[in-house]
Formats: structure tokens, sequence, C-alpha cells
């Protein structure tokens, strides 16, 4: 076991070696890679030698996110205190729903959730460690779903029909549990935006009258902290004004811009936010938390149980519900994601997040100002966060992204703003440099120069 644990710690070491080597691989196809690895389970196993081998082999065809040229995803880098964390945990192997079974790792998830609260404004409320953006915002649709509905948990939906309000440009896990909850995809709607890409909250409280008028019951708002592809925030504040007046649950989607209240400078942007009933939070996001790593937070207290527990005599045995969070979780068996978070911020504190997001906004401020300035690149609007946005006239943004792979040169991905189809560069690894900026779009200007030219690329 332990030479078990001893290659891993050396093939990651290799990896993060590798990465200084080689800064993003060529894109591998499925096909050659099924031919070349190993993959199908053998009838015989193999010794610890073989096996440390083989998953070498599938390592090193492995897209190197914690590189300094992705720019892909709302993810990167790799964080040292986080990793920390990480590794032991599949040693520990302890299930969160029991404090029998995760004892103080109960207690580090509490600590960690009772910290986050006040940065949303939620001093006090509720919260909960979920895996991902997309189930943190299916659990605040859940409560929020049988708040408006009430006996929905007990006899299921009874022909009332519930709205969600979220905007255009809203992340599509919205739509996803709306259909998962059994309230519809169709009933969620895609508020119209206004030219930054927030939710118009005039347009809001229309589509709440227009639904009301039917008998229809608004059952949630949500307003999202940094869209996916623009990083635009929505106007939470003004947005809760609608909600307030409404009487409508207003849930935050900050799954990509929710570590920005960490920032004392940009916490503004997020004003409003403690009106808001919930508030999704991914740490595998800007806080560098290997994935995945994300907590659902409630205003009100000790509201997850009230919609979510279960009676299970041979689980919950001892020490009372508010030690065991399986009474107020999605799953039962439930991994330890709380760990990384809390060794990475013993790591960092408070100041060095803080740092952390100011680094990745102002990364992103230059990249967009060197666009700007360059006359070969056009800049689609002033990054609002840390998504800037942009193309080359005259070029396909796919083409351009999908030739920076294929020669292993960078990865980064498009992503619609106005309806045109731009190159999406996301900072949020903060590893990367003003240097690190400068070699991506010299590199986007040697593949554009290469390819031919098109009427009208977007
Ligand atoms: C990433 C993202 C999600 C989904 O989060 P996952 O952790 O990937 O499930 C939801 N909303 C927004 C705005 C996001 O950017």
């Amino acid at each position: 076991m332990k030479d078990a644990v001893r290659r891993a710690a050396a093939l990651a070491i290799e990896h993060l070696e590798s990465v200084e080597r080689q800064p993003v691989r060529p894109k591998r196809d499925a096909d050659s890679l099924r031919a070349a690895l190993l993959l199908a389970p053998p009838a015989r196993g193999c010794d610890v030698d073989e096996l440390a081998d083989r998953l070498a082999s599938v390592m090193a065809a492995t897209p190197v996110t914690i590189s300094r040229r992705f720019f892909n995803q709302l993810f990167g880098g790799a964080d040292p205190g986080a990793i920390l964390g990480e590794m032991v945990v599949p040693v520990l192997n302890n299930s969160l729903y029991t404090f029998k079974v995760a004892g103080p790792h109960v207690l580090v998830e509490e600590a960690l959730i009772r910290h986050m609260l006040p940065f949303a404004g939620f001093e006090g409320g509720d919260g909960a460690f979920t895996p991902g953006g997309s189930l943190s915002n299916f659990v605040a649709m859940l409560v929020a779903r049988n708040e408006a509905l009430p006996g929905t948990r007990e006899r299921g939906l009874d022909g009332r029909v519930g709205v969600i309000y979220s905007s255009a440009e809203a992340h599509y896990s919205v739509r996803k549990a709306a259909g998962m909850l059994g309230m519809g995809r169709q009933n969620v709607r895609g508020v119209p935006v206004d030219a930054r890409g927030g939710m118009r909250p005039d347009a809001l409280a229309e589509a709440i009258r227009a639904d009301r008028a039917e008998g229809r019951v608004p059952v949630m708002i949500n307003a999202t902290a940094g869209t996916t592809v623009r990083g635009a925030v929505d106007p939470i504040d003004a947005i809760a004004d609608v909600a307030a007046a409404e009487g409508v649950w207003l849930h935050v989607d900050g799954a990509w811009g929710g570590s920005i209240v960490l920032s004392e400078r940009h916490r503004g942007l997020l004003r409003g936010l403690h009106r808001a009933d919930s508030f999704t939070w991914d740490a595998h996001k800007m806080m560098g938390v290997p994935l995945t790593c994300s907590v659902a937070l409630f205003r009100k207290p000790d509201i997850l149980r009230a919609h979510l527990s279960e009676v299970a005599t041979y689980l919950f045995q001892a020490d009372g519900d508010r030690l065991n969070p399986g009474t107020r979780s999605l799953q039962c068996g439930r991994r330890n994601d709380a760990l990384k978070l809390w060794c990475g911020w013993q790591l960092h504190g408070d100041a060095g997040y803080a740092r952390r997001i100011d680094a990745l906004l102002d990364l992103a401020r230059y990249a967009a100002e060197a666009v700007d300035a360059d006359p070969e690149l056009v800049l689609a609007e002033a990054p609002q966060t840390a998504n800037v946005c942009f193309e080359v006239p005259g070029r396909s943004s796919a083409a351009i992204c999908e030739r920076l792979y294929d020669e292993g040169l960078a990865m980064v991905g498009t992503g619609e703003v106005c309806g045109r189809n731009t190159i999406r560069l996301v900072c949020v690894n903060p590893d990367q440099t003003t240097e690190d900026i400068d070699a991506l779009l010299a590199a986007v200007k040697a593949v554009a120069a290469s390819l031919p030219a098109e009427d009208d690329a977007a």
C-alpha cells in the first residue's frame, strides 16, 4: 500500500515537472488514444510496477489543465494547499454523512460554511457542500420550489405551474434543474439582458406579472454573478427589489463569480447579495481548489434539513442531526470535498484569497487592454470580471482555437457575445502573468494569419 502511495506522489510530481517542459499537449484524437492505451480491464490483474506504467501512459496523454497556456475553462492552475489536503482524502476515506465515521471532518465543513456565510451576508444561515455548481443550483431550486409550492415534497406536483426566472445568458444548469425537479424546462424564462449581459429588472418584473396573470406561480429568480461566457454580473440589488416586491425566492448563481466576495476591492460587484435567499459558490473555479468543490449557502438557518432529511435508523444512530450532515445533503455516501478547501484556506487565509481574486481581475484587465491596443484584434467588450472575449476580424474564432490546440500552443475556447462567436480567454490561474497573455495573443495572431479569411467570421 505504501508503495502505491509513493508511486502516486511520484507520478504527480512527474506531471508537474512535465508541465514546465511542455506547456500544453497537442490534441490527440479518441481513436488513436483507444489504440495506444490498454484501456480494457484485464481478466488477470497486474503488479504495482506494471500498474504505475499503465497509469503513466494515460497521464502522458492527458490535457494539461494546470498549464499556463490553458485558458479554456473556468478552472485552472494547481493550488499547493488544496492539493495537499486532497491527496490524503482517499486514505482517510470518510463518508461525510455522520460524525461517527467522519469525526472532525464534519466540524471542518461546519467551520468553512460558518466562515463563508458572512461573505454572502448570510450570518447564521445554512449551507452544504455539493458536487458542483450545477447541484448547488439544483438544491437551491428544490428548496425554492417546496417553499413556493407547499406540499410538493410529500405529495408531488399537483398541476400548479411554477416558473423560474433566469437571464437569457444564465448557465444551462438552471434549465436542467427545472427538468430534474419536474417543473419543466419550458417554465424557465430567459429574461432579456442589457448591452452588458446583465438581466433587465424591468423585463423580469414584466415576466413575473405576465405569469401571475395566467395563474402560474413564480418560484425562483436566478441572478447570475459572473455569467459563464461574458463574466457579467446581474444587477443583484435591483433584482432583489423585484424579488422583495413580488415575494419571490432570490437565488444568486455565483458558481463562477461568487468568489469575488473575498475581495474587498471587487465585492461591490455583488451588491445586494445579502438580500438573496440562496447563493451558489464554487471553490473549484476562482479559488483554485481541485474539482469538485462547491457550496450552496442559505440565508435562513436550518432550512436544508426541512427539505432533505430522511429517517434511516441503520445510519443516523448517534450524535444528533446537527452533527450528521447526511440529514441535510443531496447524497447518502459523500466524499470529503471540504478538506482540500480547508487546507487551501489555512495556507492563504482570507487575505491571500483576496489578493488572488484581485490578481485574476487585474490580469483580465491587462488582457483586455492588450487586445484593445492591438490593431489586429477586436475586443468584444470591457471585461466585468475575469472573462475577456475578442475576435480576429475576418477569421473564425472556432478555427483559431482548434488550431491552437492541434498544435499544442494553447487551450482556449469560444463563446457567443451579442451574436458573434468570440475567443473567450479566462483568467483563473494565478500563476499566469502578463507574459502568458502576450504569448497567447501572439499565438492567436500567428495562427489567424495562417488561416483562410472569411467574409463574416462569426
Ligand atoms: C460553472 C458554472 C455552473 C456550473 O458549475 P459546475 O461546478 O460546473 O457544476 C453554474 N453556473 C455558472 C454561472 C457557472 O459558471
